[in-house]
């Protein structure tokens, strides 16, 4: 059954030292598309030029939140630098092969002990998601979302700046996590749910919850390659190929159709459907 790969990181090592090699290895496991996901500036240039490099493959490009740190203890100078960086980020979206914002969005998972510095990097975060849904919504394009933290605060900060911004096209839950009571209420402002490899790991039960509320018709398969490699592979990299055991184990516990999947997956990136209709 045909897959596309709807986040991955050929533009990371180890993928990047070998890339054409894994994405061979990908393609005699079914994946037929790519999307190449940028984390900073110099990664979303690399995704960008590798999927100009290859048919069917797609790039997103954005500032993940692990980039909001001060620098020389200043936020100012953090600021000035990333809105150069969003800039040039800006800029690459001009190429048809960008398909998407992100990935972007908060993460409180590490966060320092210390109680202000830890309230400096999450308004740094949250700064720094505000100006990339305000630029994704200026561009019209859909976003790629990464939340992550142990209780449920980036969560709801996540909905709160969505709604500040008035962002209204499709985002895709990227490695979905979260409490249900969010999941619920992003479903309902139109999420899409990334699934990833660690679906498959035994105390993922939080995991299997969500995938149980979401309708079939809002799931995507992602790698997240190189990390997350599903069961048996735990522990090791996690290559590009390792998405086919992900479907399988989504159609065995859920009954979901890769079939459905794929079509999620044109509705969501239009320039797939576009692709495969010319060819
Ligand atoms: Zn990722």
């Amino acid at each position: 059954m045909p897959i596309i790969d709807t986040h991955v990181h050929y533009n990371l090592p180890p993928l990047s030292d070998n890339w054409s090699h894994h994405w061979q290895r990908a393609q005699a496991h079914d994946v037929i598309g790519t999307i190449v996901i940028g984390v900073d500036l110099k990664s979303s240039q690399l995704a960008v030029s590798q999927a100009n490099q290859v048919q069917n493959w797609y790039s997103a490009v954005g500032i993940h939140p692990e980039s909001a740190q001060p620098i020389d203890h200043s936020v100012e100078i953090a600021k000035n630098q990333l809105t150069v960086e969003l800039g040039k980020i800006k800029a690459l979206t001009k190429s048809d092969q960008v398909i998407a914002l992100g990935e972007c969005g908060l993460d409180y998972f590490h966060l320092p002990h210390d109680q202000t510095f830890t309230s400096t990097i999450i308004d740094l975060q949250k700064w720094l998601l505000h100006q990339q849904l305000t630029l994704a919504k200026q561009l019209n394009l859909p976003l790629i979302i990464h939340l992550r933290d142990k209780k449920e605060q980036a969560y709801w900060d996540f909905i709160q700046i969505y709604r500040q911004t008035g962002f209204a096209s499709p985002f895709v839950l990227h490695c979905v996590s979260g409490p249900l009571s969010f999941i619920k209420q992003a479903l309902d402002l139109g999420a899409y749910i990334g699934i990833d490899g660690n679906i498959t790991y035994p105390q993922a039960n939080d995991l299997r919850a969500i995938v149980k509320m979401t309708p079939p018709h809002r799931v995507l398969l992602e790698t997240d390659a190189p990390y997350l490699p599903p069961v048996p592979h735990r522990g090791q990299t996690c290559l590009p190929e390792m998405i086919e055991l992900t479907g399988k184990y989504l159609k065995l516990t859920f009954g979901l159709d890769l079939l459905q999947i794929l079509e999620n997956t044109t509705t969501f990136f239009p320039a797939f459907k576009a692709q495969a209709d010319e060819g």
